[in-house]
Formats: structure tokens, C-alpha cells, sequence
């Protein structure tokens, strides 16, 4: 069920937006790619004559209110980039009135769900150890039902329209769905694309088949490296996780991120690679910095052989060039994670180099999805995001729905 065939006039609709974002120091946002991504969805809505309530959680406040993530923040960024009034409701599962007294065309932003430990539904102040957290958990589920059908009381309809928490299975994402009937639940136009998206990669992959898979570390990003290591024809790690590789094949990586942990992990995936057949590119050369800083002096070296006191930041030329040479050729691209400390100026070299020649297998053809928030602020930075196939708002989701899993937010909709 879409939102193209219903008609919102004169309905109340209750609205999962993942909104988000990144705010800096003084409460402003610094990348509002969420909220134009879910506003397709918002204006239908809007246009049909029906009123929007819209729910979102905002950074890991725990359970507890915290200011800091305060929904009310963003308010008048929504009210512009709707062309309309927001209303705010300072307390998510106490807005009944407010939402009784919309009228058609008006909003209601709710404040952050995460004040809530009911969104998330896990238990707090309790360790999974404790003999009574299992008691816990089961009365936590029941408070989350609760709190469901508290939101859910506040419209006709409910839209699910955040692709980043779909892959939770939290009261505004997935349980709220069970107090709605068939007819009256469905994916906002951010959901469908993004799930299509996902379909393009999975089941009409072109060859050959590059994935990109960067970021700080390999623990976070390892149950993709082994799904991925089943359809790919080449599979570039770099980032910090780089680091980890060149020490597993027993480099000398100075002051470099490493987990030593995962050294055996990363002899696994390098033999699975192997015995599957698939190209694995590793950074040969790297950009060393003398301090984790942007204005660290900065040296070329192998990423096997860094000094003491200096440690891998960046993709060096010659991995820069060995990238695109796997990358341009390419008919079906997923780049996940920068190559790179791309915050500091100085080291998105190796992040540029891989957006690059993303950009110029697009041209020729290909289908290029960039996924994880950091990529897509990398996309973002060069100016480069218009230029691939997709880019994708959902981080863990994306990755989730890459490795064949169901999403509970698209479940619940389709119960
Ligand atoms: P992740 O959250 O695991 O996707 O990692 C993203 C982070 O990895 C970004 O904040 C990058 O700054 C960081 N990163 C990438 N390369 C390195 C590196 N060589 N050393 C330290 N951090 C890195």
C-alpha cells in the first residue's frame, strides 16, 4: 500500500519521519537531507487536505528528556521547508488535544519519542545479566503497546516514512502499525524508493558488481562484508578498518586506528575472499598524519610501514588510483562509509578520489548507491550527490536490507 492511492482529505495523519539530523553546537542544522527527503510524503499529505502529525526521535537520549535533543529545535526549519506553520507538542505521548484540534492543512511536530523509554522498548537502568531483567523486558513490551496506542489515538492513518530506523522495531516504527487497519497503514514515497533502491542492488545486480565499504571500523561493518562477499565481483575496504588488514598481514601501522581484537576476523575475510573469488582491495598506501588533527604534518608511506607517532588518515595516490580502476568499470556500485578522516579538509582525498569515479560509472551506465551517513556527507561535501544513482538516508537500515534481512518497519506494514 502506497500513499499515491489514498486520498488524505480531511484525514488525520500520523507520520514516522526520520528527522534526525545533525545539529551543531548551537542547536543548528548542519546537513538537512532527512527533512527534504521525507518532505514528498509531508506535502502529499498536505496537498490532499489532510493534517500532519509527525513523529520522529532525535539523537540516543535514553529514554530521558534531554534539551539537548529537543525536537523543538528543528521546528522552524520543518515550518520552512513545508511553506507552513508547525506546531509543536512539548510532550509526544500527551498530545491528544492538539491533535484533536488540527485542521486541515495544519501541523504537529511531537517532541523527541526517545524521551520515551516506551519507543524503544528496552528496558533502562537494568543489565541483561540481572535475573529480573527478563520480568523487565515483558513489562517494558507491555508499556510499549501502551504507548502505541497512545500515538496511534491521535489519526486516521499512519505513514511510515523513516527508512534510517526501519530496521527497528520500536513503538513509532513498527507496533503503532498493529493499531491501525490494513486499509488505513503504508510507506511514504521515501520508504518505496529506498526499498526499490535496495531491490536494485539485490535482485538486478549488472556486472561487474564494486562495493566500497569504509568507515572507522570492520566490527560494525562485518555481517555486510560477508553477505556482500556472496554478490560481488570487487570488494574495496578502506578507512580505518584498513589499519586492522595491513596488521593482520603483520604491517607495522604506528599510532593508526586497529581493533585487536578483530585480527583474525580480518584473516578470515581475506581468506573467504579468496576462496569465493573475489577481487578484495586493500589500500596499499596511505596519507600518515602526526597528530588526529586537520594541520598534522603529513607524509605519504605504505599502509604496512607507519612510523611510531604517526597514523593512517587517508587513502594514499597509489590506492586512490587502484579505487577507481575497480570502481569506473563497474555497472552496480554500493559505497558505504568514507575512505578517510574526510571531517578535517585535509584528508578526503581518498573519499573524493571513490565519489570520483562513482560519479563516472553513473555516467556511463551504471547504478551507484550511496548509503550511511557519513558517505552521504561526503556526497554532500563534493557537491557530487546529484551525480549518483541513489543516495540513501538509511544507515544501519541500508545495510540491514543489503544483508536479506526483513525490515520491522516495512513488516508491519504489510501484516
Ligand atoms: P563509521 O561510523 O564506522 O562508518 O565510520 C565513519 C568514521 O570513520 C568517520 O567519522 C571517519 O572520520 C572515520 N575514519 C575513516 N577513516 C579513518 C581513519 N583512517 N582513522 C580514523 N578514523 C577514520
Amino acid at each position: 500500500m502506497t500513499i499515491d492511492n489514498y486520498n488524505f482529505a480531511n484525514k488525520k495523519a500520523i507520520v514516522r519521519v526520520d528527522f534526525n539530523v545533525p545539529l551543531d553546537e548551537n542547536g543548528h542544522i548542519t546537513d538537512d537531507t532527512r527533512i527534504r527527503g521525507a518532505l514528498p510524503t509531508l506535502k502529499k499529505i498536505l496537498n490532499d487536505g489532510g493534517s500532519l502529525i509527525i513523529m520522529s526521535h532525535m539523537g540516543k537520549p535514553k529514554g530521558k528528556v534531554n534539551a539537548k535533543y529537543s525536537l523543538s529545535q528543528i521546528k522552524d526549519d520543518v515550518a520552512k521547508a513545508l511553506g507552513t506553520d508547525v506546531i509543536f507538542a512539548p510532550d509526544c505521548a500527551n498530545a491528544k488535544e492538539a491533535a484533536a484540534n488540527l485542521k486541515p492543512g495544519q501541523v504537529l511536530l511531537l517532541e523527541n519519542l526517545r524521551f520515551y523509554p516506551e519507543e524503544e522498548g528496552k528496558p533502562v537502568g537494568i543489565e541483561k545479566e540481572d535475573p529480573a531483567y527478563e520480568a523487565a523486558k515483558k513489562e517494558m513490551k507491555e508499556r510499549q503497546k501502551d504507548f502505541s496506542k497512545t500515538l496511534a489515538s491521535y489519526a486516521d492513518v499512519y505513514v511510515n516514512d523513516a527508512f534510517g530506523t526501519a530496521h527497528r522495531k520500536h513503538a513509532s516504527t513498527a507496533v503503532i502499525a498493529d493499531y491501525f487497519d490494513k486499509d488505513n497503514k503504508m510507506l511514504g514515497y521515501l520508504m518505496e524508493k529506498e526499498v526499490q533502491a535496495v531491490d536494485n542492488i539485490l535482485s538486478n545486480i549488472q556486472r561487474p558488481f564494486t562495493a566500497i565499504m569504509g568507515g572507522s571500523k570492520v566490527s560494525t561493518k562485518i555481517g555486510i562484508i560477508e553477505n556482500l562477499m556472496d554478490k560481488v565481483d570487487n570488494l574495496i575496504l578502506c578507512g580505518g578498518m584498513t589499519y586492522t588488514f595491513a596488521k593482520a598481514m603483520g604491517g607495522k601501522i604506528g599510532d593508526s586506528i586497529c581493533e585487536d581484537d578483530k585480527l583474525d576476523l580480518a584473516r578470515e575475510i581475506m581468506a573467504k575472499a579468496k576462496a569465493k573469488g573475489v577481487n578484495l582491495v586493500l589500500g596499499t598506501d596511505c596519507v600518515a598524519g602526526n597528530a588526529f588533527s586537520n594541520d598534522a604534518e603529513t607524509m605519504i608511506c605504505p599502509s604496512n610501514d607507519i612510523p611510531d607517532g604517526w597514523e593512517g588518515m587517508d587513502a594514499g595516490p597509489e590506492t586512490r588510483k587502484a579505487f577507481a580502476e575497480v570502481i569506473e568499470p563497474a555497472k552496480t556500485i554500493l559505497w558505504n562509509g568514507p575512505a578517510g578522516v574526510f571531517e578535517f579538509d585535509n584528508f578526503t582525498a581518498g573519499s573524493r578520489a571513490i565519489a570520483e569515479a562513482i560519479v563516472k560509472a553513473t555516467e556511463k551506465g551504471a547504478f551507484s548507491l550511496v548509503g550511511g551517513g557519513d558517505s552521504v556527507a561526503c556526497v554532500n561535501k563534493f557537491g557530487l550527490a546529484d551525480s549518483v544513482s541513489y543516495v540513501s538516508t538509511g544507515g544501519g537500515a541500508l545495510l540491514e536490507a543489503i544483508e536479506g534481512k526483513e525490515l520491522p518497519g516495512v513488516a508491519a506494514i504489510k501484516k
